[in-house]
């Protein structure tokens, strides 16, 4: 914990100073983050470090394997973090954001080494699909580490068609008002993949190109054809 204390001890005394008026801004003003970020709690995935993202700009729920339980009414962490982002705070951007050598997603691969967690176990099943797709559609000679990048690029996947059971996101796709992006993050390389839904496939970004997005809006609100259409 002595290096947490230095670190709190250099914010307060060499960082904070220089972003006071930020801070002071913020703090008068209330947050209006330009997304919201659900990543993985691996202490090597550092979401406002890969966006180099400052205080105030992205809304961030992280969690082991970077999971959206479908929604349910029984309350949850994250279901309350993505209803304050997308109805509090209007946020029209929400990224699923997922990582290389995840321990949630080798979880998946060895149950056995889950049975001392019964917590992460039951949490996972979340994300057994993923695992399904992978172990049902993908080669067989897959090596571990393909494996696991393999069940961790479709989770994200997963995840993302959890988010649209959420009625504030649903509700929020009906008037394209949001646009949902699913991410991974390789840590060897550091480099952010983004996956394109149109194409159902993971992608590099360039810059000199449109971001591939996961989820669009889907173009009308109505299925029914309502007075004017
Ligand atoms: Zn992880």
């Amino acid at each position: 914990m002595g290096d947490l204390l230095k670190g709190i001890s250099s914010f307060r005394g060499a960082v904070f100073p220089n972003h006071q008026a930020l801070y002071r801004k913020l703090a008068e003003e209330g947050q209006q983050p330009q997304a919201l970020m659900i990543s993985c709690a691996d202490s090597r995935v550092m979401p406002e470090t890969i966006t180099q993202s400052g205080p105030g700009e992205l809304f961030v729920c992280r969690n082991a394997g970077n999971i959206v339980p479908p929604f349910s009414t029984a309350n949850g962490g994250v279901s309350s973090a993505i209803e304050y982002a997308v109805v509090a705070l209007g946020v029209r951007d929400v990224i699923v954001c997922g990582h290389s050598d995840c321990g949630a997603m080798k979880g998946l691969c060895h149950p056995d080494l889950l049975k001392p967690m019964p917590n992460v176990a039951a949490w996972l099943k979340h994300s057994h699909a993923a695992h399904s797709i992978v172990c049902e559609a993908y080669p067989s000679d897959l090596s571990e580490r393909q494996r696991i990048r393999a069940i961790a690029m479709e989770n994200v996947v997963v995840q993302l068609d959890h988010l649209r059971t959420h009625p504030s996101v649903a509700a929020k796709l009906a008037t394209n008002d949001i646009t949902l992006h699913g991410w991974f993050f390789d840590i060897q390389t550091g480099e952010v993949l983004v996956y394109d839904g149109a194409a159902a496939r993971f992608t590099e970004i360039h810059e000199d190109r449109p971001l591939p997005v996961g989820v669009t809006g889907r173009g009308r609100p109505h299925v029914i054809p309502q007075a004017g259409e």
